[in-house]
Protein backbone atom coordinates (compact mmCIF):
# COMPACT_ATOMS: atom_id res chain seq x y z
CA UNK A 1 0.00 0.00 0.00
CA UNK A 2 2.24 3.01 -1.62
CA UNK A 3 0.14 5.86 0.12
CA UNK A 4 1.65 8.22 3.19
CA UNK A 5 0.50 11.63 4.25
CA UNK A 6 3.53 13.13 3.97
CA UNK A 7 7.18 11.54 2.87
CA UNK A 8 9.87 11.09 5.62
CA UNK A 9 13.18 12.76 4.66
CA UNK A 10 14.88 9.27 5.15
CA UNK A 11 12.58 6.81 3.15
CA UNK A 12 13.51 5.01 0.12
CA UNK A 13 10.07 2.79 0.09
CA UNK A 14 8.18 3.44 -3.44
CA UNK A 15 5.83 5.65 -1.89
CA UNK A 16 3.06 7.93 -3.02
CA UNK A 17 2.10 11.39 -0.49
CA UNK A 18 -1.75 11.47 -0.50
CA UNK A 19 -3.11 13.78 1.96
CA UNK A 20 -5.84 12.60 2.45
CA UNK A 21 -5.94 9.70 0.48
CA UNK A 22 -9.57 9.88 -1.84
CA UNK A 23 -12.03 7.20 -1.54
CA UNK A 24 -11.45 6.96 -5.81
CA UNK A 25 -7.88 6.64 -5.52
CA UNK A 26 -7.85 3.89 -2.82
CA UNK A 27 -10.95 1.82 -4.41
CA UNK A 28 -8.85 2.16 -8.16
CA UNK A 29 -5.71 0.88 -6.47
CA UNK A 30 -7.55 -1.99 -4.79
CA UNK A 31 -8.85 -2.89 -8.00
CA UNK A 32 -5.71 -3.18 -9.46
CA UNK A 33 -4.48 -5.22 -6.56
CA UNK A 34 -7.09 -7.84 -6.53
CA UNK A 35 -6.82 -8.42 -10.38
CA UNK A 36 -2.79 -8.62 -9.65
CA UNK A 37 -3.54 -11.55 -7.15
CA UNK A 38 -5.76 -13.24 -9.86
CA UNK A 39 -3.30 -12.78 -12.29
CA UNK A 40 -0.43 -13.90 -10.12
CA UNK A 41 -1.68 -16.62 -7.97
CA UNK A 42 -1.43 -19.46 -10.57
CA UNK A 43 2.10 -19.26 -9.84
CA UNK A 44 1.35 -20.29 -6.61
CA UNK A 45 -0.84 -22.85 -6.86
CA UNK A 46 -0.95 -25.75 -4.48
CA UNK A 47 0.47 -23.80 -1.74
CA UNK A 48 -1.14 -22.25 1.85
CA UNK A 49 -1.27 -19.44 2.93
CA UNK A 50 1.38 -19.26 5.69
CA UNK A 51 1.18 -15.56 6.54
CA UNK A 52 -0.53 -11.98 5.44
CA UNK A 53 1.61 -8.65 5.87
CA UNK A 54 -0.16 -5.57 4.87
CA UNK A 55 2.90 -3.06 4.97
CA UNK A 56 3.84 0.27 3.30
CA UNK A 57 3.95 2.82 2.80
CA UNK A 58 1.00 3.60 5.24
CA UNK A 59 -1.74 0.52 4.90
CA UNK A 60 -3.79 1.68 7.98
CA UNK A 61 -4.93 5.05 5.54
CA UNK A 62 -7.32 2.42 4.36
CA UNK A 63 -10.83 2.08 5.36
CA UNK A 64 -11.54 -1.02 7.60
CA UNK A 65 -13.60 -2.41 4.86
CA UNK A 66 -10.79 -2.02 1.95
CA UNK A 67 -8.78 -4.31 4.24
CA UNK A 68 -11.53 -6.62 4.57
CA UNK A 69 -11.99 -6.62 1.35
CA UNK A 70 -8.22 -7.63 0.33
CA UNK A 71 -7.91 -9.91 2.82
CA UNK A 72 -11.36 -11.42 1.80
CA UNK A 73 -9.59 -11.77 -1.26
CA UNK A 74 -6.21 -13.19 -0.21
CA UNK A 75 -8.53 -16.09 1.76
CA UNK A 76 -10.48 -16.81 -1.82
CA UNK A 77 -7.23 -17.14 -3.13
CA UNK A 78 -5.48 -19.45 -1.51
CA UNK A 79 -6.68 -22.25 1.00
CA UNK A 80 -5.44 -22.45 4.98
CA UNK A 81 -5.44 -20.36 7.88
CA UNK A 82 -2.54 -17.66 7.63
CA UNK A 83 -0.90 -17.88 11.56
CA UNK A 84 -0.70 -13.71 11.13
CA UNK A 85 -1.94 -11.35 9.57
CA UNK A 86 -0.60 -8.18 10.56
CA UNK A 87 -0.94 -4.64 9.51
CA UNK A 88 1.41 -1.68 9.47
CA UNK A 89 0.08 1.40 11.66
CA UNK A 90 1.29 4.49 11.56
CA UNK A 91 0.35 6.48 15.29
CA UNK A 92 -1.81 9.10 14.00
CA UNK A 93 -5.81 10.20 15.05
CA UNK A 94 -7.61 8.45 12.26
CA UNK A 95 -6.05 5.07 12.26
CA UNK A 96 -6.32 4.80 16.23
CA UNK A 97 -10.13 5.01 15.59
CA UNK A 98 -10.12 2.36 13.09
CA UNK A 99 -7.73 -0.32 15.32
CA UNK A 100 -11.08 -1.59 16.31
CA UNK A 101 -12.52 -2.23 12.67
CA UNK A 102 -8.86 -3.52 11.29
CA UNK A 103 -9.53 -6.10 14.11
CA UNK A 104 -12.74 -6.78 13.02
CA UNK A 105 -11.82 -7.05 9.35
CA UNK A 106 -9.43 -9.94 10.50
CA UNK A 107 -6.13 -7.95 11.27
CA UNK A 108 -4.69 -10.19 14.60
CA UNK A 109 -1.47 -8.01 14.72
CA UNK A 110 -0.17 -4.29 14.50
CA UNK A 111 3.42 -3.48 13.56
CA UNK A 112 3.34 0.40 14.76
CA UNK A 113 5.65 2.52 13.59
CA UNK A 114 6.68 4.39 16.57
CA UNK A 115 10.20 5.41 15.49
CA UNK A 116 10.81 7.10 19.10
CA UNK A 117 8.78 8.38 21.72
CA UNK A 118 10.75 11.43 22.18
CA UNK A 119 9.05 14.06 19.99
CA UNK A 120 12.16 16.30 19.19
CA UNK A 121 13.70 12.53 18.00
CA UNK A 122 10.50 12.01 16.04
CA UNK A 123 10.58 16.38 14.76
CA UNK A 124 14.06 15.40 13.53
CA UNK A 125 13.19 12.65 11.71
CA UNK A 126 10.58 14.31 10.20
CA UNK A 127 7.79 11.97 10.92
CA UNK A 128 4.42 13.39 11.14
CA UNK A 129 3.50 11.90 14.68
CA UNK A 130 4.65 12.87 18.10
CA UNK A 131 5.24 10.62 21.71
CA UNK A 132 1.72 11.97 22.67
CA UNK A 133 0.03 9.69 19.79
CA UNK A 134 2.69 6.79 19.99
CA UNK A 135 1.45 6.60 23.29
CA UNK A 136 -2.62 6.57 22.08
CA UNK A 137 -2.00 4.20 19.79
CA UNK A 138 -0.23 1.14 21.82
CA UNK A 139 -3.14 1.58 24.11
CA UNK A 140 -5.71 1.95 21.20
CA UNK A 141 -4.13 -1.63 20.18
CA UNK A 142 -4.22 -3.02 23.73
CA UNK A 143 -8.27 -1.44 24.13
CA UNK A 144 -8.78 -3.12 20.89
CA UNK A 145 -8.23 -6.39 21.66
CA UNK A 146 -4.60 -6.90 20.15
CA UNK A 147 -2.50 -9.12 21.70
CA UNK A 148 -0.07 -9.15 19.31
CA UNK A 149 2.02 -5.67 19.04
CA UNK A 150 5.22 -5.23 17.15
CA UNK A 151 7.02 -1.10 17.79
CA UNK A 152 9.67 -0.19 15.29
CA UNK A 153 12.01 1.99 17.07
CA UNK A 154 15.12 4.09 15.28
CA UNK A 155 18.23 4.94 16.55
CA UNK A 156 21.45 6.74 15.22
CA UNK A 157 18.47 9.55 14.63
CA UNK A 158 19.99 13.13 13.86
CA UNK A 159 21.16 14.45 17.03
CA UNK A 160 20.09 11.51 19.05
CA UNK A 161 22.26 10.55 22.43
CA UNK A 162 22.52 7.16 23.94
CA UNK A 163 20.69 8.71 27.12
CA UNK A 164 17.42 9.66 24.77
CA UNK A 165 17.83 5.93 23.11
CA UNK A 166 17.99 4.75 26.86
CA UNK A 167 14.78 6.40 27.08
CA UNK A 168 13.14 5.13 24.00
CA UNK A 169 13.49 1.59 25.08
CA UNK A 170 12.32 2.50 28.68
CA UNK A 171 8.90 4.27 27.24
CA UNK A 172 8.70 0.99 24.68
CA UNK A 173 8.95 -1.45 27.65
CA UNK A 174 6.43 -0.10 29.84
CA UNK A 175 3.99 -1.62 27.38
CA UNK A 176 5.56 -4.91 26.81
CA UNK A 177 5.11 -5.13 23.06
CA UNK A 178 5.35 -8.89 21.85
CA UNK A 179 7.58 -7.78 19.06
CA UNK A 180 10.49 -5.27 18.85
CA UNK A 181 11.95 -4.15 15.29
CA UNK A 182 14.95 -1.99 16.28
CA UNK A 183 16.71 -0.25 13.38
CA UNK A 184 20.20 1.76 12.72
CA UNK A 185 18.61 4.77 10.52
CA UNK A 186 20.19 4.33 6.98
CA UNK A 187 21.46 7.36 4.92
CA UNK A 188 19.90 5.99 1.44
CA UNK A 189 21.30 7.56 -1.34
CA UNK A 190 18.64 10.26 -3.41
CA UNK A 191 16.36 10.49 -0.11
CA UNK A 192 16.62 13.97 1.53
CA UNK A 193 18.76 13.04 4.27
CA UNK A 194 20.64 11.27 1.91
CA UNK A 195 21.67 14.15 0.24
CA UNK A 196 21.94 16.20 3.34
CA UNK A 197 24.31 13.84 4.65
CA UNK A 198 26.68 13.60 0.69
CA UNK A 199 26.84 17.41 1.68
CA UNK A 200 27.78 17.33 5.24
CA UNK A 201 24.65 18.77 6.98
CA UNK A 202 23.25 16.03 8.18
CA UNK A 203 24.39 15.72 12.43
CA UNK A 204 24.63 12.29 12.92
CA UNK A 205 25.57 10.02 15.77
CA UNK A 206 29.35 9.07 15.15
CA UNK A 207 30.13 5.17 14.51
CA UNK A 208 31.11 4.46 17.89
CA UNK A 209 28.21 5.96 19.25
CA UNK A 210 25.81 4.18 17.01
CA UNK A 211 27.61 1.29 18.51
CA UNK A 212 27.00 1.93 22.11
CA UNK A 213 23.35 2.61 21.12
CA UNK A 214 23.07 -0.78 19.21
CA UNK A 215 24.82 -2.89 22.51
CA UNK A 216 22.84 -0.71 24.78
CA UNK A 217 19.52 -1.91 22.83
CA UNK A 218 20.62 -5.24 22.66
CA UNK A 219 21.77 -5.31 26.63
CA UNK A 220 18.09 -3.95 27.78
CA UNK A 221 16.23 -5.81 25.72
CA UNK A 222 17.85 -8.93 26.69
CA UNK A 223 17.18 -8.06 29.92
CA UNK A 224 13.57 -7.72 30.03
CA UNK A 225 13.46 -10.86 28.43
CA UNK A 226 13.44 -10.78 24.88
CA UNK A 227 15.25 -13.04 22.16
CA UNK A 228 17.42 -11.32 19.48
CA UNK A 229 16.38 -13.80 17.18
CA UNK A 230 17.50 -11.48 13.91
CA UNK A 231 19.99 -8.38 13.92
CA UNK A 232 17.10 -5.87 14.08
CA UNK A 233 14.16 -8.50 15.61
CA UNK A 234 13.92 -8.91 19.45
CA UNK A 235 10.71 -11.36 20.45
CA UNK A 236 9.17 -12.10 23.58
CA UNK A 237 9.27 -16.04 23.69
CA UNK A 238 6.44 -17.43 21.12
CA UNK A 239 6.50 -14.31 19.54
CA UNK A 240 9.02 -14.26 16.23
CA UNK A 241 7.72 -12.94 13.15
CA UNK A 242 6.20 -15.83 11.14
CA UNK A 243 6.40 -13.47 7.99
CA UNK A 244 9.75 -12.09 8.35
CA UNK A 245 11.06 -15.60 8.80
CA UNK A 246 9.88 -16.15 5.17
CA UNK A 247 12.28 -14.18 3.59
CA UNK A 248 15.20 -14.90 5.71
CA UNK A 249 14.38 -18.84 4.92
CA UNK A 250 14.10 -17.47 0.99
CA UNK A 251 10.38 -18.97 1.27
CA UNK A 252 8.00 -18.02 -1.73
CA UNK A 253 6.23 -14.55 -0.87
CA UNK A 254 3.81 -13.48 -3.32
CA UNK A 255 4.41 -9.44 -3.28
CA UNK A 256 1.59 -7.28 -4.57
CA UNK A 257 1.58 -3.66 -4.95
CA UNK A 258 3.10 -0.92 -6.72
CA UNK A 259 7.16 -1.50 -5.66
CA UNK A 260 6.35 -4.94 -4.00
CA UNK A 261 9.00 -7.99 -4.51
CA UNK A 262 7.99 -11.53 -4.92
CA UNK A 263 10.70 -14.65 -4.77
CA UNK A 264 8.62 -17.25 -6.87
CA UNK A 265 8.45 -20.97 -6.20
CA UNK A 266 11.26 -23.23 -7.56
CA UNK A 267 9.90 -24.88 -10.50
CA UNK A 268 11.97 -27.46 -12.42
CA UNK A 269 12.69 -24.88 -15.38
CA UNK A 270 13.56 -22.23 -12.43
CA UNK A 271 15.22 -24.78 -9.89
CA UNK A 272 16.29 -21.49 -7.66
CA UNK A 273 12.93 -19.68 -8.31
CA UNK A 274 12.51 -16.53 -9.75
CA UNK A 275 12.34 -12.45 -8.30
CA UNK A 276 10.15 -10.17 -9.50
CA UNK A 277 9.95 -6.86 -8.65
CA UNK A 278 6.74 -4.58 -9.52
CA UNK A 279 8.06 -1.18 -10.96
CA UNK A 280 7.74 1.87 -8.34
CA UNK A 281 6.00 4.04 -9.79
CA UNK A 282 1.90 4.01 -10.23
CA UNK A 283 1.00 4.14 -13.58
CA UNK A 284 3.41 1.87 -14.96
CA UNK A 285 2.31 -0.84 -12.15
CA UNK A 286 -1.34 -0.50 -12.86
CA UNK A 287 -0.87 0.05 -16.77
CA UNK A 288 1.36 -3.57 -16.16
CA UNK A 289 -1.57 -5.16 -14.68
CA UNK A 290 -4.37 -4.05 -16.92
CA UNK A 291 -2.62 -5.34 -19.53
CA UNK A 292 -1.81 -8.72 -17.85
CA UNK A 293 1.97 -8.62 -18.73
CA UNK A 294 2.68 -9.68 -14.46
CA UNK A 295 2.17 -6.28 -13.92
CA UNK A 296 5.38 -5.07 -15.63
CA UNK A 297 7.39 -6.29 -13.50
CA UNK A 298 11.30 -6.46 -13.76
CA UNK A 299 12.16 -10.76 -13.20
CA UNK A 300 15.29 -12.23 -12.30
CA UNK A 301 15.91 -16.11 -12.35
CA UNK A 302 17.92 -16.79 -9.51
CA UNK A 303 21.28 -19.11 -10.20
CA UNK A 304 23.09 -21.92 -8.11
CA UNK A 305 25.46 -19.55 -7.34
CA UNK A 306 23.24 -16.41 -6.44
CA UNK A 307 20.84 -18.46 -4.40
CA UNK A 308 23.85 -19.67 -2.29
CA UNK A 309 25.16 -16.37 -1.14
CA UNK A 310 21.46 -15.45 -0.71
CA UNK A 311 20.94 -18.29 1.62
CA UNK A 312 24.20 -18.04 3.78
CA UNK A 313 23.42 -14.01 4.33
CA UNK A 314 20.23 -14.22 4.95
CA UNK A 315 20.08 -16.89 7.74
CA UNK A 316 23.47 -15.47 9.04
CA UNK A 317 20.87 -12.12 10.23
CA UNK A 318 18.73 -14.87 12.47
CA UNK A 319 19.91 -16.11 15.52
CA UNK A 320 19.85 -19.51 14.38
CA UNK A 321 22.19 -19.11 11.99
CA UNK A 322 22.70 -21.20 8.90
CA UNK A 323 22.19 -24.81 8.95
CA UNK A 324 24.77 -26.93 7.28
CA UNK A 325 23.19 -30.14 6.91
CA UNK A 326 19.58 -27.79 5.25
CA UNK A 327 22.16 -25.69 2.64
CA UNK A 328 23.47 -28.87 1.77
CA UNK A 329 20.65 -30.85 1.13
CA UNK A 330 19.78 -27.75 -1.08
CA UNK A 331 23.20 -27.00 -2.70
CA UNK A 332 24.66 -30.79 -3.40
CA UNK A 333 28.12 -29.66 -0.59
CA UNK A 334 28.13 -28.07 3.00
CA UNK A 335 28.97 -24.32 2.99
CA UNK A 336 32.81 -24.76 3.73
CA UNK A 337 32.49 -26.41 -0.12
CA UNK A 338 31.42 -22.86 -1.69
CA UNK A 339 32.96 -20.65 0.51
CA UNK A 340 36.11 -21.40 2.55
CA UNK A 341 38.27 -18.85 2.30
CA UNK A 342 35.59 -16.19 3.10
CA UNK A 343 34.62 -18.46 5.80
CA UNK A 344 38.43 -18.68 6.88
CA UNK A 345 38.75 -14.88 6.65
CA UNK A 346 35.35 -14.28 9.10
CA UNK A 347 36.04 -16.72 11.86
CA UNK A 348 39.52 -15.57 11.90
CA UNK A 349 38.81 -12.46 12.29
CA UNK A 350 36.35 -12.91 14.76
CA UNK A 351 33.22 -11.84 13.30
CA UNK A 352 31.42 -15.44 12.47
CA UNK A 353 31.30 -18.84 14.28
CA UNK A 354 31.79 -22.13 12.63
CA UNK A 355 29.70 -24.72 14.70
CA UNK A 356 29.97 -28.78 12.46
CA UNK A 357 25.65 -28.32 12.39
CA UNK A 358 25.36 -24.23 11.98
CA UNK A 359 27.50 -21.00 11.12
CA UNK A 360 26.54 -18.01 13.01
CA UNK A 361 27.01 -14.12 13.56
CA UNK A 362 29.72 -13.56 16.66
CA UNK A 363 28.45 -10.47 18.26
CA UNK A 364 31.06 -8.06 16.63
CA UNK A 365 29.73 -9.87 13.21
CA UNK A 366 26.10 -8.48 14.06
CA UNK A 367 27.58 -5.11 14.45
CA UNK A 368 29.30 -5.21 11.23
CA UNK A 369 26.83 -7.34 8.97
CA UNK A 370 26.81 -5.56 6.27
CA UNK A 371 30.72 -6.00 5.38
CA UNK A 372 30.08 -9.75 6.45
CA UNK A 373 27.07 -10.28 3.91
CA UNK A 374 29.15 -8.43 1.69
CA UNK A 375 32.03 -11.36 1.40
CA UNK A 376 29.58 -14.41 0.03
CA UNK A 377 27.91 -11.45 -2.87
S1 LIG B 1 5.63 6.56 6.82
FE1 LIG B 1 7.06 4.90 6.32
S2 LIG B 1 6.67 4.40 4.18
FE2 LIG B 1 5.69 6.39 4.57
S3 LIG B 1 7.21 7.91 3.95
FE3 LIG B 1 7.51 7.55 6.15
S4 LIG B 1 9.07 5.92 6.27
FE4 LIG B 1 8.26 5.94 4.15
Amino acid sequence: MPFCERICPYCDFAVIRARPLSPEDESAYLDTLCAELHARAGAFEGRRLASIYLGGGTPSLLQARSVERILGAIRGAFPGDPEETTLEVNPSTLETARLPDFRVAGIDRISLGAQSFDDTTLRRLGRGHRASEVHRSFEACRAAGFANVSLDLIVAAPGQTLTEVEADLVAALAYAPEHLSVYELSLEPGTPFGKAAARGRLQRPGEEEAVAMLECVEARLCAAGYERYEISSYARPGHRSVHNRRYWQRLPVLGLGMGAVSSDPPSPRHPFGLRRSNPRELAPYSEGVAAGDGAGAQVEVLGAREARAEAVFLALRTGDGLDVELFAGEFGAPPRHFFARELDRLTADGLLEEAPDALRLTPRGRMLSDSVFASFL
